[in-house]
């Protein structure tokens, strides 16, 4: 690998930052601040979500567009990364404001989007109904259908069947793929008389609960799981089916499962398996000494702080890390984007198993590297990525070939 990659990655391609003006349903007029930050495109168009959060901000964006760039290299994805975002509570705004700030946001990024550029899709607070909105909008933009734009469409809009589930997937192919291997190297203890791995889930929502279902379907103990309001824990087991029914009709994790706990202490519960989903910067210094599970798989982006990873390392904690634990989303908004450039519907089974086959792949690579060099999961992520990064950075030639060819003549 050549330092060139190192210096072209020191600062992102481009930032941008935007206004969106949103007039609401009472008639006043407010203005939102919105960012696409475009890290690196050197294997491909731009790829990565658009946040709608109060604490999105132009730094927490450029830090998830330059994980998006090691995510989709990781999974070799022909993408670079990106990322963008809304700095709002969408809570608090009726469906019809939603939708016209997430047409206002296209609007306005609109000429720096495209499908051989830089190909949006969904994170936190957004779904397929705003995709479908900003692609609507940015069809009328270019005043024709433009599906590649963006992934994580309505299924009749051009969506990929296995789309909404897809994170969850991927996770759960990462763990089933690294699980005998870390029972194999005592990283994770044999579960005593046979009994199911334990897990706790932080965060109930696209990601967290269909996981949380996968786990529980599959034979683990998912025995606790949270949301930013409350948390429930049962050692013998959370009947998640009920959990979700229960979430998905009210809003809100029930209150007749388990015992209602501190969601700071589903952290520190001693588990199999601990499962990020939510937010980054879940685990910190501040608590990463309480952490007593064998195993933490990051679904969320960037729940471990990086000054909590030698602490974890320390104490035998195993960190699955982001970006391959949660790669199943942007592998399947890949096969989305592939599938409207060719003008073909794949069928369920069909992204299920290409999505496996990836998953599957790259998690024993990533294991690999990390048995050969002697260094944790991250830093072997990482490194495969920053691999494939600087394949495609050095395919274009590099200082010392410019130095020491005469004349173009030799390289032809
Ligand atoms: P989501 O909005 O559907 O769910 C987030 C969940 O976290 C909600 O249940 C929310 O109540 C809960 N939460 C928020 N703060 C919490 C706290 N302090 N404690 C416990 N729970 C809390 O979002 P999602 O799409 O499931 O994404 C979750 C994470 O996974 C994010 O970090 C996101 O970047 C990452 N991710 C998602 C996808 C995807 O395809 N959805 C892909 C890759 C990564």
């Amino acid at each position: 690998m050549s330092g060139e990659t190192l210096e072209r990655l020191r600062l992102p391609k481009s930032v941008l930052k935007v206004s969106i003006p949103v007039r609401m349903d009472d008639g006043t007029l407010r203005t939102y601040p919105g960012y696409r930050v475009r890290y690196d495109d050197s294997r491909g168009p731009t790829k990565g979500g658009i946040r709608f959060h109060p604490q999105v901000n132009v730094d927490e964006v450029q830090s998830l567009a330059f994980w998006m760039t090691f995510k989709c290299a990781a999974l070799d994805l022909p993408f670079g990364g990106a990322k963008g975002g809304i700095t709002v509570d969408p809570k608090e705004l009726s469906l019809a404001e939603l939708e016209r700030l997430s047409r206002g946001y296209i609007a306005a990024i609109a000429d720096f989007i495209g499908p051989d550029v830089d190909v949006p899709a969904p994170d936190v607070y957004t779904n397929q109904l705003v995709m479908g909105w900003m692609a609507s909008e940015y069809a009328t933009i270019a005043r024709r259908r433009v599906p590649d734009v963006i992934t994580g469409k309505p299924l009749p809009l051009g969506g990929s069947l296995g789309r909404d589930t897809a994170t969850a997937d991927g996770a759960f192919h990462v763990i089933s793929t690294l699980l005998p291997r870390l029972r194999e190297t005592g990283e994770l203890a044999e579960s005593e008389d046979g009994e199911a791995p334990s897990v706790a889930v932080q965060g109930f929502g696209n990601a967290g609960a269909r996981l949380a279902q996968l786990f529980a379907e599959n034979g683990y103990r998912v025995v606790a799981v949270s949301d930013s309001r409350k948390a429930i824990h049962d050692e013998e087991g959370l009947d998640i089916g009920a959990v979700r029914k229960a979430k998905d009709d009210s809003g809100e994790l029930p209150g007749d499962q388990g015992e209602e706990i501190d969601p700071e202490s589903l952290l520190s519960l001693e588990v199999d398996i601990l499962a990020p989903s939510a937010l980054e910067n879940a685990i910190t210094s501040d608590n990463a000494g309480d952490i007593r599970a064998g195993v933490i798989l990051e679904v969320a982006n960037g729940p471990t702080a990086p000054e909590a990873d030698d602490t974890l390392a320390d104490a035998g904690v195993t960190v699955i890390p982001d970006i391959l634990a949660n790669a199943g989303g942007v592998t399947v908004s890949y096969f989305e984007w592939a599938q409207n450039r060719a003008g073909v519907r794949w069928t369920a089974d069909d992204v299920a198993d290409r999505l496996k086959e990836r998953m599957v792949t790259e998690s024993e690579a990533i294991w690999d590297l990390a048995q050969d060099r002697d260094v944790t999961l991250r830093v072997a992520a990482y490194a495969h990525a920053l691999q494939r990064i600087s394949d495609a950075v050095d395919a274009t030639g590099l200082a010392d070939d410019f130095r020491d060819t005469e004349n173009a003549a030799e390289a032809l």
